[in-house]
This record gives structure tokens, C-alpha cells and sequence, in this order.
């Protein structure tokens, strides 16, 4: 039997790089593709010896071709945290549309299942808790984070649009917070920001009163739930993150016990439309995919510290790409 073939999209970022490992792992010929505005070939530079492994690089906002078969395509190419999207509002809302709508024309042409990585974003400041896909959620789309969140209900809306119309397998995984190694210490995200801030022997900043929650899903539960979406026959949304919530204070404080800093918090003000509470409503996921996240977040911070601990000094200092 021919291996099959899947096309990865923002292969060298954090999320796309587990995806690499996971579908080499599943013996599959990975091809990824990424034009490096947020990523780092050192996340995938394990797998350039391998034979199951090519890498383009390119921008899918653009023109996008690859040759021979293929049948998957995850794209997951997108700046994905608000410090990168502000930066590059433009990319972001190219990608999200632009992108996804080259993916789709590949995906078309070459008969390829396709999934798109959406995100709890698209929810907004949700009015509702916790978050079912059901939910059309509270977005603005002239706030900061519209560039973002618009971009992915775009995504949403072509990619089914292409399902309906032109009858494409389509897969749609709408993603909370992720965490775990080859994450930026910089990306501005509270995780790696607070990690940052303990390693570097700064006080931690928490913004507004730390009162917001989130929830933090470590990544090989993602990969695990997003490999089941694709191989599922679901062409409708599906949350994927883990339900067990924190305040951002408290969360601070179980860095600190971690890191065992002897540095406190400080308070700075919230910045506009910072969502107050995120929380998956993970039903779906149980009943169609028979999943649910297995690391808790005491293990997965383990594994996550003990990364951007091994990681060159002069990396905590580095300014955000
Ligand atoms: P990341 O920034 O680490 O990775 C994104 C990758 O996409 C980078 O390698 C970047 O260089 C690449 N990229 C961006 N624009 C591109 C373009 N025009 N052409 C080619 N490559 C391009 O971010 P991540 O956390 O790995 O996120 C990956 C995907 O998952 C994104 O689509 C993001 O919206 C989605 N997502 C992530 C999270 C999370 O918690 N990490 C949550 C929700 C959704």
C-alpha cells in the first residue's frame, strides 16, 4: 500500500511541528510548508534527515503548489498570538482568508480530506460559559483582536462553504489554549510570559485583576484529539482544549510554586477586549471522537519548564520576532 501523503501547513510553529512528529510517528510522508514569519525550522530540524520529510518554504497566502498526490492537508499556518497579530495584521487576515482559500483549491484539486485549525477567538468575549460550538459567539471586528478572530470565522465560513458547494471533506477543530514545549518564551501568551518572567528573576505581570480564567491544554492531548477529528467523518466544528479552569492569579501562583521564584506578582491594566473567561464545552469531542485531554496541568507545566529550561540563556532575553 502507498504511505499517505499529508500536507502540513505552519510546519515550523508550535503547534504544526508536534503535528509533523505525530503523523511521521503514524507513518505517513509529511510535506510542510511554512514562510517562517513566526516559526523556527529549529522545531522541525529533527526531521530533515528523515525520508518521510520535505519541507517548502512558502507563503500559502500566495500561490501554493505541490507535486504528486496528497490526502490530508491540516493548515495551520497563522500568527497566533495577539503579540504577533498586531505586529502583522495583514498577514493575519491574508492567511486566514488568502491562505485558507488556497488550501481549499489544493485540497479540491487533489481530492485531499482537509481540517482547518479554528480557534476559541471565534467565540470572542463569549456571553456564554462554558463554550459550546453551538455558540456564535461576541466578537468585535474593528477591535485589535478582529484581524484575528474575523480571519478565522472567515476560515470557518469558506471552508464550509467549500464543503457544502463543492462537497469537500472538510474538518473544522476549533482550538483553546495549548501549551508545552517549543513554544516562544515571548509570544506574550500568559504561560510562557509568566515562565519567562520567573527564569529571567522578574516580578510576574498579571493584567487587570487576575480575576479572568482560561484553560490550558497540554499539546499531545491536542494532537491526539485533532488526529481523531481528521480520521472522523465530522465536517462541523469541534472544540478541542481541557475544561479544567484557573484564574490568571492563581495560575501565577502555581508558577511561582513551580519555578520556586522568589519574585511576587504585579498588577498592569487589562488590555481592550481581553476575553474574561474561557472554558471548552468538550461534549462533542467526548461523544464524536471519543476523546478527552489525559495530562493534567500539573504534569504538562513539568514537561513545559523543564523545556524552556534547557533552552540557551541569551533565548530568555530575546525580544518577540
Ligand atoms: P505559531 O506562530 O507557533 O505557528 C504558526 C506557523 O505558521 C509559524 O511557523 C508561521 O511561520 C507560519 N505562518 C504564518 N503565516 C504564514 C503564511 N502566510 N505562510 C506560511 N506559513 C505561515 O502558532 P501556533 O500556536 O503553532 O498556532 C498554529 C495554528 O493553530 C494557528 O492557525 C493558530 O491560529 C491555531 N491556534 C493555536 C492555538 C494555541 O493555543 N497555540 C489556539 C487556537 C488556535
Amino acid at each position: 500500500m502507498t504511505k499517505k501523503r499529508i500536507l502540513i501547513t505552519g510546519a515550523a510553529g508550535f503547534l504544526g511541528s508536534h503535528l509533523c512528529d505525530k503523523f511521521i510517528k503514524e507513518g505517513m510522508h509529511v510535506i510542510g510548508m511554512d514562510n517562517l514569519i513566526t516559526g523556527d525550522l529549529k522545531n522541525i530540524q529533527h526531521l530533515f534527515k528523515l525520508e518521510n520529510f520535505e519541507f517548502y518554504h512558502c507563503d500559502v497566502s500566495k500561490f501554493i503548489h505541490v507535486p504528486g498526490k496528497l490526502d490530508y492537508i491540516l493548515n495551520f499556518a497563522s500568527p497566533a498570538s495577539p503579540i504577533d497579530y498586531l505586529k502583522i495584521p495583514i498577514q493575519t487576515l491574508k492567511v486566514g482568508s488568502l491562505g485558507t482559500h488556497n488550501c481549499l483549491g489544493l485540497a479540491l484539486a487533489k481530492k485531499a480530506r482537509i481540517l482547518v485549525a479554528s480557534t476559541s477567538e471565534v467565540y470572542g468575549d463569549p456571553l456564554v460559559h462554558p463554550q459550546n460550538e453551538e455558540y456564535w459567539g461576541n466578537v468585535n471586528p474593528v477591535g485589535p483582536r478582529g484581524v484575528y478572530d474575523e480571519a478565522k470565522r472567515f476560515q470557518e465560513a469558506i471552508t464550509t462553504a467549500y464543503h457544502t458547494f463543492h462537497g469537500l471533506e472538510t474538518r473544522i477543530v476549533r482550538i483553546f489554549n495549548t501549551y508545552g514545549p517549543r513554544m516562544r518564551l515571548n509570544d506574550g501568551r500568559a504561560l510562557p510570559a509568566f515562565i519567562g518572567q520567573a527564569l529571567r528573576g522578574e516580578d510576574l505581570t498579571v493584567f487587570g485583576d487576575g480575576s479572568q480564567t482560561r484553560s490550558f491544554c497540554y499539546v499531545d492531548d491536542l494532537v491526539e484529539g485533532i488526529y481523531r477529528l481528521l480520521l472522523s467523518d465530522y465536517a462541523m466544528p469541534v472544540n478541542i482544549g481541557n475544561p479544567d479552569q484557573i484564574t490568571l492569579k492563581e495560575f501565577a501562583e502555581e508558577i511561582i510554586r513551580l519555578t520556586g521564584t522568589k519574585q511576587k506578582i504585579v498588577y498592569k491594566p487589562l488590555p481592550q477586549d481581553d476575553p474574561k473567561q474561557r472554558q471548552p464545552d468538550i461534549t462533542k469531542a467526548k461523544e464524536i471522537l471519543g476523546w478527552k485531554p489525559k495530562v493534567s496541568r500539573a504534569e504538562g507545566l513539568k514537561i513545559t519548564y523543564e523545556y524552556f529550561r534547557s533552552l540557551p540563556k541569551e533565548d530568555l532575553f530575546k525580544l518577540p520576532k
